[in-house]
């Protein structure tokens, strides 16, 4: 039989899991389990909408099996199967095809770090095992085929006998090293914990063979006998039906390990239970870091949805405005039927109304995070503020009542990042605009002589550095009816005495002024005296709206 070679990013990725040195072996049976348990929701989705076949819970189980003598350990499934195409293309090629590409070369040496990134799917089993085996017969096929592999060297596929539709995967797990233990896979007790920790939720039996003890029936001298019996390891209640009571941070955070939303440890959870007009519960996620393909053409949107426990769709974008794209989770209704089309659901009033109430809890959320863990929002805004500044100015400022308490900008005051309400709180009572200053760093925007006059007067300024800042605050126009104002704007809407003076410096200057002109013509519109600098010599300001920084963009755009 001729062995096939897998792609070329397929096969980088299974020699990081060859020599892993990642310390979580363990999460290869979350991974397979994983698997198991979305061929099963396959399969109960087609027997739900399709009426020739009808779907018996009972018949829906995963299977774990260890054998010490052969060191094997079975995973067994009885989802949708795969065909002979579709084993070529799922375990010979990765599936989130393209996450790779994303990584430069330097990353990909670093397998820990890889491995903790991506939920690496199938290929985390030979971090345990030398050879791997996947027997499978697809739903509505008569034959049944085996892929094996012992690595990086290729893979091969071949007919196979199995009676039943399924999946059937078989690990011969690796031998001890120096430095390394497998046997802890075969041990039943470890590997019942392996299922407790990570798949607990999974919502279809996880079934063991389990040995005890126990009295010897008719035995008088308390004599115990053997047994070994079927039992099934999981609770099976998914995370999101149960109280939040019973719940820990670490069981949201397993959940958010589990379903891949992120590597990263997310800064908040959010778990809805809404009984109301419309029905549903959901578990979300902000993220602390940013996925890596965030401002990637590549990055979709979206929660999870689930239609009474089955997944119907892996992202929803409609459930998420964009200024919230970067939440992650899902979202389970009753309400929603399970033949909606895509189409249908955009229009769905159910779906909209679920979308409106989880856009509420993320932004109460967002707030109750600002209030009382003011360190975490600060580090949550770093990441995702300039969604939420998009957000302002997007669709002509349309969300700005929901978004204008969310965002922060930098202080002169306080030399941090505070909030427009925090500003607007401090201003002294003669100050009539909310003043900002746009540059390319603090440092540049300090150096900037525009901000003496108004630093000297004891006003703070909001120092924009983001490109979109500016743009945001123009949609907002005014925060608690104070206007906003650039520091290099005509008028800065400052008392000043000098006014006088400058006056006459105007007309004393007048020719000096008159010949820096002409020096610059068609660079400026005009040059005069300034009541507006201290210490430095000149500045250029803009009169009407659009300032300096702004223009600067504009002229950058496409057009
Ligand atoms: P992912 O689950 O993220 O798609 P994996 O590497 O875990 O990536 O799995 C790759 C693909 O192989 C899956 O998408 C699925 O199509 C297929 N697959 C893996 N395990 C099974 C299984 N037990 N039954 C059916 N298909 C499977
Ligand atoms: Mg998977």
């Amino acid at each position: 039989m001729t062995k096939k070679q897998f792609q070329a990013e397929s096969k980088r990725l299974l020699e990081m899991m060859i020599n892993s040195i990642y310390s979580q072996k363990e999460i290869f049976l979350r991974e397979l389990i994983s698997n198991s348990s979305d061929a099963i929701d396959k399969i109960y989705y087609k027997a739900l909408t399709d009426e020739s076949l009808n779907f018996d819970q009972d018949n829906y189980y995963i299977k774990v099996e260890a054998d010490k003598e052969s060191r094997t350990l079975k995973i067994t499934d009885t989802g949708i199967g795969m065909t002979k195409e579709e084993l070529e293309n799922n375990l010979g090629t990765i599936a989130k095809s393209g996450s790779l590409a994303f990584k430069n070369e330097n990353e990909l040496k670093d397998g820990h770090d890889i491995i903790g990134q991506f939920g690496v799917g199938f290929y985390s089993a030979f971090m345990v095992a030398d050879v791997v085996s996947v027997t499978t017969r697809a739903l509505g096929s008569d034959v049944a085929y085996r892929w094996e592999s012992e690595g990086a060297d290729g893979y091969t596929i071949e007919e196979a006998p199995k009676e039943t539709i399924g999946t059937e995967i078989t690990l011969k797990i690796k031998e001890n090293t120096e430095d390394e233990t497998y046997d802890e896979y075969l041990e039943e007790h470890r590997i019942k914990g392996i299922i407790k920790k990570y798949s607990d939720f999974i919502r279809y039996p996880i079934k063991m063979d389990v040995t005890g003890q126990r009295p010897k029936e008719g035995s008088e001298d308390n004599e115990f006998e053997e047994y070994t019996e079927e039992q099934t390891i999981n609770s099976m209640v998914p995370i999101w039906r149960k109280n939040k009571n019973e719940l820990t941070d670490e069981d949201y955070e397993n959940f958010y390990q589990e379903k891949h939303y992120g590597f990263d440890k997310p800064t908040k959870h959010i778990h809805i239970s809404v009984d109301g007009a419309v029905r549903y519960n959901a578990i979300l996620f902000i993220p602390e870091k940013m996925p890596f393909d965030f401002y990637s053409p590549e990055f979709e949107k979206g929660l999870e949805l689930y239609s009474s426990g089955v997944l119907i769709m892996n992202k929803c974008a409609d459930l998420l405005p964009d200024y919230f794209s970067f939440v992650k989770g899902m979202v389970d209704s009753e309400d929603l039927s399970l033949n909606i089309s895509r189409e249908i659901l955009q229009h769905d009033r159910q779906l909209k109304l679920i979308a409106k109430n989880i856009k509420n809890k993320i932004k109460s959320q967002l707030q109750s995070l600002l209030k009382d863990e003011r360190e975490k929002y600060e580090q949550f805004f770093e990441t995702f503020g300039r969604q939420l500044k998009y957000g302002v100015y997007s669709d002509f400022g349309q969300h700005k009542e929901d978004l204008q308490d969310l965002i922060m900008f930098y202080s002169s005051k306080e030399k941090k990042l505070v909030t427009l309400a925090e500003y607007v709180e401090r201003m002294p009572e003669d100050q009539k605009y909310i003043y900002y200053a746009s540059g390319e760093s603090h440092d540049r925007i300090e150096k900037l002589p525009q901000t003496e006059i108004v630093l000297d007067k004891g006003y703070e300024i909001l120092y924009f550095t983001d490109e979109i800042d500016e743009f945001a605050i123009k949609m907002l126009m005014s925060y608690k009816e104070k206007e906003f104002k650039s520091v290099s704007s005509g008028d800065l809407g400052i008392e000043d005495e000098k006014e006088d003076q400058s006056e006459t410096e105007q007309n004393e200057s007048k020719e000096l002024f008159d010949t820096m002109k002409d020096i610059l013509s068609g660079k400026v519109k005009d040059v005069r005296a300034s009541k507006r600098l201290k210490s430095h010599p000149v500045c250029i300001s803009t009169e009407g709206d659009v300032s300096i920084e702004m223009e600067k963009i504009l002229k950058a755009m496409p057009n």
